[in-house]
This record gives C-alpha cells, sequence and structure tokens, in this order.
C-alpha cells in the first residue's frame, strides 16, 4: 500500500468512526503542574462547549509523579491509556531540577515515536504586539534523531563526541509529512533547512529527500535555504515563509526563535506526531510562580486542543473554537501577559477568558483572518518504504586515535603509523579536527590528541573486516590507543564517507 493509500485509509476509518456512531473520541488529559491545571480547566470547558465530542481520560503526570519515585516522571499504567486512546492532551509540568530525572516530554516523544513536531507561529498584529504583523509560518521539526540521540562519547584528554545520525526513513516521515500538512492545509511554499554544504552526507541526505519527496507535490512550491541565511531571514522577514521543514536541533532552536518573533509565545500551541500517537500541548512551561492565582493564558494549550480537533477529524468543532479564540483576542478581551493599555478593551483571568471564548462560539473575526479546517490535517505516515540494498564496497577505514607525544607532530605518528601497512591498506592521510595535518600539513595548524589516520585499499580494491583487524591488531602491539574505527565503504560506486579538506 502507498503511503497515500495508507493514510486515506485510516483517515477514512476515523471519520466513519466519528460520524457513523458520532461516538466520543478517547482522548488521554494530563493536567500537569504550576497553571496547567487552571488552563487545562478552561480548554476542556471551551472544547466541550464547542461540540467535540471526547471521552476523557485523566492520567497523572510530573512533580507528583517524580516524588513517587518514577524518574521520568510517568506511571508505568499510563502508559495504557496513550496506547488505548493515541490522542494525547497535555499541560504543562515541572521538570524537577538536580540529576537523576529523565526529561517526560522527550521518554513520551521516543517512546511513542513521535516523529513531527509541528508548531505553527502566528503573529495577532495589531492586537497583540508583534515586529512582524504579517507572520504566519508552519516549523515541522524532526523530533526522534539527529545528534538528539544521545550517543556521546569522551573519547580523549581533550575531545568529546556526539554523533548526529540521520536516517532515510526518518527522513522520508518528516518530509512526507510537512508535505501532507502544507496540501492538507491549503499552505502554498514548504522550505528546507539544512547545513548541507558542510554536512553532505548527513544534512545531505535530508536535502536530497525533501527533493525526492517534494517532486510529488507539484502544487506546492519547494525551496531550500541553508540554514544559517535562512534563520536570518526567517528573524527578518518571516513573512517569506510558509511551512519549513528541519532536522531536530535547527528545529528545535528555530521553532522558539519563531514562536518568539511571532510575539506570542505564550500563545502557541504545538503537536507531536506519530504514526500511532499524537500529544497536543502549549509551547510554554508550568510557570509556576503564576499557578494558582487565576491569571495563566490558556491560549496555547488551546490551540494545542484546536490542532488535536483537527487530528481526530473534528474539523467543524476546531474551526468554532478557533474562530471565537481569534475574536476574543480581537475584542481585546486579554490575560495579563498579553494586555496592553490603549490595545485591549479588558484584562481577564484565566475563567473569564474561557468564559468570553465560549461566548463566542459560532462567531468569526472580522480583522484577523478566520480559519477554516476542511479536512483533517495529513498526520498518518505509513512506515517508509525499505530501502534498496545498494552493492556496498569496504574500501578502507578510519582509525582513530588518542596520541599527544612529543609537540604532537603529524610526522612523527606518520611513522609509527607506516609500518601498520599490510599488503591491503595502506595510510593516506592523517587529520585533526577535521583538517589534513599530512601529508602537506601546515605547522600553524591546532591540534589537539585526536587524530584521525585513513587507511585506504591498495589500488582500490575492496578490504575484508579480517585485513581491518590485522591492522588494528599490529597498532595494538605498537601500542597505539585507537579509541574508534570507522570503515570506509562504497554504497553502488558512490563513497559513503566524507573526503577531502575540512570534511
Ligand atoms: P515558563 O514557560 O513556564 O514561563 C516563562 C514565563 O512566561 C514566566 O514569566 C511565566 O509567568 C510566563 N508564562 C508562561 N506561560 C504563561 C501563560 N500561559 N500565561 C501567562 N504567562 C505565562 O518557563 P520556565 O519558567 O522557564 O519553566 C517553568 C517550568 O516549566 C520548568 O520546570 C520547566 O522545566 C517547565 N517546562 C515544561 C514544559 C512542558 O511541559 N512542555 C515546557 C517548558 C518548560
Amino acid at each position: 500500500m502507498t503511503h497515500i493509500a495508507a493514510r486515506d485509509t485510516v483517515l477514512r476509518e476515523r471519520e466513519n468512526s466519528v460520524s457513523s456512531a458520532n461516538t466520543a473520541v478517547p482522548i488521554t488529559v494530563a493536567y500537569g503542574d504550576g497553571i496547567g491545571p487552571e488552563i487545562m480547566e478552561a480548554t476542556l470547558r471551551i472544547l466541550q462547549a464547542s461540540g467535540a465530542s471526547l471521552a476523557i481520560e485523566t492520567i497523572d503526570i510530573g512533580e507528583r509523579v517524580y516524588a513517587r519515585g518514577f524518574s521520568a516522571g510517568i506511571e508505568p499504567g499510563a502508559w495504557d491509556s496513550l496506547r488505548r486512546t493515541k490522542v494525547f492532551l497535555k499541560a504543562p509540568i515541572t521538570t524537577p531540577q538536580g540529576g537523576g530525572f529523565k526529561s517526560l516530554n522527550v521518554t513520551v516523544r521516543k517512546t511513542l515515536g513521535l516523529y513531527a513536531n509541528v508548531r505553527p507561529c502566528v503573529s495577532y498584529h495589531p492586537f497583540v504586539r508583534t515586529k512582524h504583523p504579517k507572520m504566519d509560518v508552519v516549523i515541522v521539526r524532526e523530533n526522534e534523531e539527529d545528534t538528539y540521540g544521545g550517543i556521546e562519547h569522551r573519547q580523549t584528554d581533550e575531545v568529546v563526541q556526539c554523533l548526529k545520525l540521520i536516517t532515510r526513513p526518518g527522513c522520508e516521515k518528516i518530509v512526507r509529512y510537512a508535505f501532507e500538512y502544507a496540501r492538507a492545509n491549503n499552505r502554498k511554499k514548504v522550505t528546507c533547512f539544512t547545513k548541507d554544504n558542510i554536512m553532505k552526507l548527513t544534512d545531505g541526505l535530508f536535502h536530497k529527500v525533501f527533493d525526492e519527496i517534494g517532486a510529488e507535490y507539484p502544487e506546492l512550491e519547494r525551496e531550500h535555504w541553508i540554514v544559517d541565511i535562512g534563520s536570518a531571514k526567517l528573524a527578518d522577514t518571516p513573512e517569506a515563509f510558509d511551512v519549513i521543514v528541519m532536522p531536530n536541533l535547527y528545529g528545535d532552536i528555530l521553532s522558539d526563535v519563531a514562536a518568539q518573533i511571532a510575539g506570542s509565545v505564550g500563545l502557541a500551541g504545538s503537536s507531536n506526531i506519530g504514526s500511532e500517537v499524537a500529544m497536543f500541548e502549549a509551547i510554554h512551561g508550568s510557570a509556576p510562580r503564576r499557578a494558582g492565582q487565576n491569571l495563566a493564558n490558556p491560549s496555547g494549550l488551546l490551540l494545542g486542543g484546536v490542532m488535536m480537533l483537527v487530528h481526530i477529524g473534528q474539523v467543524e468543532a476546531a474551526a468554532r473554537v478557533h474562530n471565537a479564540w481569534l475574536k476574543t483576542i480581537e475584542d481585546g478581551i486579554h490575560t495579563y501577559d498579553i494586555y496592553s493599555e490603549g490595545v485591549s478593551s479588558k484584562k481577564v483571568g484565566t475563567r473569564e477568558f474561557a468564559d468570553a471564548v465560549i461566548a463566542r462560539l459560532g462567531q468569526l473575526p472580522t480583522s484577523l483572518r478566520p480559519v477554516e479546517y476542511r479536512a483533517p490535517a495529513a498526520h498518518v505516515a505509513a512506515p517508509p518504504a525499505a530501502a534498496a540494498h545498494a552493492k556496498k564496497a569496504t574500501v578502507g577505514v578510519d582509525v582513530f586515535l588518542h596520541w599527544s607525544r612529543g609537540d604532537r607532530n603529524p610526522n612523527e605518528l606518520a611513522g609509527l603509523l607506516q609500518p601498520l601497512t599490510n599488503g591491503a591498506l595502506s595510510l593516506s592521510m592523517i587529520s585533526n579536527r577535521g583538517t589534513k595535518v599530512w601529508p602537506d600539513g601546515l605547522p600553524e595548524t591546532f591540534r589537539t590528541d585526536h587524530w584521525r589516520c585513513r587507511f585506504e585499499a591498495t589500488g582500490g580494491r575492496e578490504v575484508s573486516h579480517r585485513d581491518i583487524a590485522a591492522l588494528l591488531s599490529k597498532a595494538a602491539d605498537a601500542g597505539l590507543d585507537f579509541i574508534k574505527t570507522e570503515n570506509l565503504c562504497t554504497f553502488d560506486g558512490e563513497p559513503g564517507y566524507s573526503r577531502g579538506q575540512g570534511q
């Protein structure tokens, strides 16, 4: 079954389950910590008044659960509810300070495979102060891989490393999600940010998959920016962008930047989408200082709730809530965080704000653009097709050494390594932090105690694992402290490793 067919089947099943029996859709709700319970109470009151049909299961997460000794802030039984309902509306929680605690968000995201983080960043000019009155950008951040695997090692006295893992299935899932999202939400353009001028293999794969999959959506404009200049443009002229898809780290940073420059961090909601389960929340935290005072703005969580309604196919209720909320903002009914003399008409608390939204259900905004949700936004990505097996040939090995003798002279190191050469492999290059220092290095190049020593197959032939093991065995006999190796492979004749200076 193709991606599209699989998605359509699942969407049809969901629509049927909502419309045929008009049964309430089960969702899991967590009230969280700090301002969490107040904004969740307000949000659920609005959702229910809108005609949304929800069967709510409540789970306990956060501070109290950490205190009961569960290091990720969630009890084992809570997973049953999440796996049963597959929809999670979550209020913010307070992350305990100190070691021994795991991030609940990261745990939920990774355990349930929530690969797409979607964050609409919209300005509400002139009702909420912003430098970018026309901003309406959706950041789609890859949520599971990149450097966030947390695979880190200290290898030498001076050097630590973090592995950046980018996978083809991971790229395919997030990129397809971004294009499907754009199509379902009547967006015009999808932009990709990477740094593939430097990381040609990892970011290069993300960019390549973006081009491949984007070609299946001819009605959508498609563009790629190098992340540095792209970020500068986003911060300066956000109205030039529509949907932006990015690997995890860039997306983590830039989704906060985008929300902030929209002028509305307290107003933004987000979704975390997986093939099976999805989680919806506000982007802000639990704001403990504001807790229990009927002060907090429930808008971020409410807009997360709107995304949830779209996800479960209750698009009419989603539009009714969203438009009533826009009308409330436009009418100047504001909580303290966005209240502004001369712009706002009334300062209200959490409960009164919810009352004002409920009173406007069925109304449309007049200055701000009303929203319309035509169809459930695409949220289902069938597993990507397994990549065809390429013809793989091992043609060398990079041996990484911890070595710091004398003044760390690369020529001296080469003198130690050249005797390791066997019939299959010979030393071709040494680099330090990616900069070539042998042959033909310059004395000015700064050298740490961490060396990449490249051995390549003599005459471009294939080498065996035994050849590599024999090389390492000789290195061990010579007392050389090798800390890791990376095999150099070609795939269908294409080198699967970086080559040359500065890589
Ligand atoms: P925060 O977002 O909770 O608060 C930052 C500032 O924004 C505060 O001044 C607060 O008063 C204000 N604010 C935030 N939300 C508001 C709202 N809805 N209405 C009005 N004002 C609001 O960030 P923080 O203070 O750095 O973090 C507090 C706790 O939240 C920490 O324990 C942190 O780890 C946690 N946190 C949780 C999540 C989550 O659960 N998704 C996300 C971020 C932070």
